[in-house]
């Protein structure tokens, strides 16, 4: 029988729990962004796209 130990070597060591550098704080639907350092709410699109962008500056929230 032939055995291929290099085929089982899949998946990497630290493949869980890693994935947000510590800069990035994720929780649920929001982040604070890493340019600006505002935070980012997912669910409103426009705020996601706004902070994807390189370089720029915080959004302006009225409330
Ligand atoms: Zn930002």
């Amino acid at each position: 029988m032939l055995h291929q130990a290099v085929k089982t070597e899949t998946r990497p060591p630290l493949a869980s729990g890693r994935r947000t550098p510590p800069a990035l704080r994720q929780c649920c639907d929001n982040y604070i962004c890493p340019v600006c350092e505002q935070v980012v709410e997912l669910t409103d699109f426009r705020q996601v796209v706004w902070h994807q962008r390189p370089g720029h500056q915080p959004m302006e929230m009225d409330d």
